[in-house]
């Protein structure tokens, strides 16, 4: 498998909100790893495929669920007309050939999966694939970067301390109103006034949060609502069905919502 599939021919639009730019840069040059850190829906993986492209290097995202092994990382070996045979996973492709390996929501993936990154973020830079008794240097153009949500942690479910430890951390959170309305006009082609209607919707749904909302209504969701409104959609049955349907079931929330949203048109 080569890499070109993985590289990022036209820029991708990201709108810096602080110095995370320039931090991702200087960590890359010491080919420090880095956790992006965040809620949902602000930015971290726009932003990390515009480092790659940026840095001029492939991207290889793997999506980590609680079902992932180290295997999906590292590889396995398959059976082939001719006998088994060795595939690279993600990781070992990006490892070898020299690719930025984005880890997306790591927490998701069991402890004993992420421990197979441990050799990979510290001066050793090897990965082991203990199943084909083989020991993989890592590329110079190689580096790893994860996004973690820490909204979502819970005992069960939390980085270990060994692990966090290894990374440089960039926190992200929703821009200010100017920076979001700014990304909404440009990614869902409306008018800088619904735009910044959409961010007050927005800034009303995160006063909600931990009032009975896990999370407020993400720049992603406002962008959602802003393609319905240039697609046709009024305002209202917009805001409803890409912010308050999809981010509560509790019905008196689902009020509390509609109510923020109807103060704000
Ligand atoms: P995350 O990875 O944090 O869940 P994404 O990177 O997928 O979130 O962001 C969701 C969407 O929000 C992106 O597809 C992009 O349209 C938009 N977005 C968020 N922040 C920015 C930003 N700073 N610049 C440009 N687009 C952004």
């Amino acid at each position: 498998m080569n890499l070109d599939a993985y590289r990022i021919a036209d820029e991708p639009y990201y709108r810096p909100v602080g110095n995370e730019i320039e931090l991702f840069a200087a960590a890359y040059s010491d080919r420090l790893p880095v956790m992006l850190k965040g809620p949902t829906g602000c930015g971290k993986t726009r932003f990390v495929e515009h480092m790659a492209w940026k840095l001029g290097r492939a991207l290889i995202t793997v999506a980590c669920h609680e079902d992932m092994t180290a295997s999906d990382l590292a590889g396995r070996f398959l059976l082939a007309p001719e006998g088994t045979v060795w595939h690279d996973g993600p990781l070992t492709m990006a490892v070898r050939q020299g690719a930025i390996c984005y880890l997306d929501e790591i927490v998701e993936a069991r402890q004993d999966t992420t421990v197979v990154i441990h050799p990979l973020t510290d001066a050793r830079r090897i990965l082991p694939l203990d199943k084909k008794n083989e020991l993989v240097p890592a590329h110079p153009d190689f580096a790893l970067t994860i996004s973690y949500n820490p909204g979502y942690q819970s005992a069960v479910k939390d980085l270990k301390e060994s692990t966090k430890q290894r990374f440089v951390a960039i926190e992200f959170s929703y821009p200010d109103a100017a920076t979001e309305a700014a990304i909404v006009v440009r990614e869902a082609g409306v008018d800088e006034k619904t735009a910044s209607l959409l961010v007050a919707i927005g800034e009303r749904s995160r006063n909600l949060r931990g009032h009975g909302l896990e999370e407020g209504a993400s720049t992603r969701m406002l962008i959602h609502a802003g393609r319905l409104v240039a697609a046709g959609v009024d305002i209202r049955s917009a805001t409803q069905s890409s912010i308050v349907l999809p981010i509560t079931d509790d019905l008196e929330m689902r009020d509390a919502l509609t109510g923020a949203v109807a103060a704000c048109l």
